[in-house]
């Protein structure tokens, strides 16, 4: 058996080392994890975020000010998804309408979009103290709600904004660099993801990559 184990992991090196001297130098992430989560069945939006009520699902809500549960057309073929509420987030009830928000609405605009033809939200719901990372319990927690919400609005594409909620989304650790500017499947739906307009405030000399990821999310868009 054991050998059995060890012929195959050589048949798979063998078969690795074949496609990246045929310059595949990486694999989609669907074949890698082809088990994106199933879409659970509801209704509506109020619908999901009454059933959210006043939440208290992980200790997120203690230090939190509002749920912030995402806002725009419901009816939209892009949905953008970042990471977690900041400070003006938290205090307005909105998703991004801080520095890093107003950024996305201009890049939103570069492509002759509005922000209310799009729905935004994010990874989780409320704000971290300090606006640090989201801890494993309080995505597990939240995760459910996104799926609904996703599957409410089944856009065409969801466009992932930073390493965090790309790695959330597609169940890995690969890097935001490597990832970015492609499309990988979400259960059916497109999800495209790009640099998170708060690591462009940082980092503005990436504005053009991301000015090139919308140009191909419009393309698509236009396509039907
Ligand atoms: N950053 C995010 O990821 N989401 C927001 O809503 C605001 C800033």
């Amino acid at each position: 058996m054991e050998r059995k184990v060890k012929e195959i992991i050589a048949d798979l090196r063998t078969y690795l080392e074949y496609l990246r001297e045929m310059g595949m130098t990486s694999l989609p992430i669907s074949e890698m994890n082809p088990f994106t989560p199933p879409l659970p069945q509801v209704l509506t939006l109020e619908e999901t975020r009454k059933e959210l009520g006043d939440c208290k699902r992980c200790k997120l809500h203690r230090t939190r000010r509002t749920i912030v549960f995402g806002e725009g057309d419901p009816e939209t073929k892009l949905m953008l998804i970042g990471e977690g509420p900041g400070y003006d987030e938290d205090v307005q009830g909105r998703p991004f309408v801080g520095k890093a928000g107003q950024l996305l609405t201009k890049i939103l605009q570069s492509i002759q979009v509005r922000r209310e033809e799009v729905y935004i939200t994010n990874i989780i719901k409320c704000r971290p103290p300090q606006n640090r990372n989201p801890e494993p319990d309080e995505i597990e927690n939240c995760y459910p709600v996104l799926l609904k919400q996703i599957q409410v609005i089944q856009p065409k594409i969801i466009c992932a904004l930073g390493t965090f909620a790309t790695q959330t989304l597609l169940n890995t650790d690969a890097k935001i660099t490597a990832l970015r500017g492609r499309y990988y499947d979400f259960s059916g739906i497109k999800v495209f993801p790009t640099y998170h307009p708060a690591y462009l405030l940082r980092n503005p000399e990436k504005k053009r990559e991301v000015w090139e990821d919308m140009k191909e999310i419009a393309k698509q868009l236009m396509e039907e």
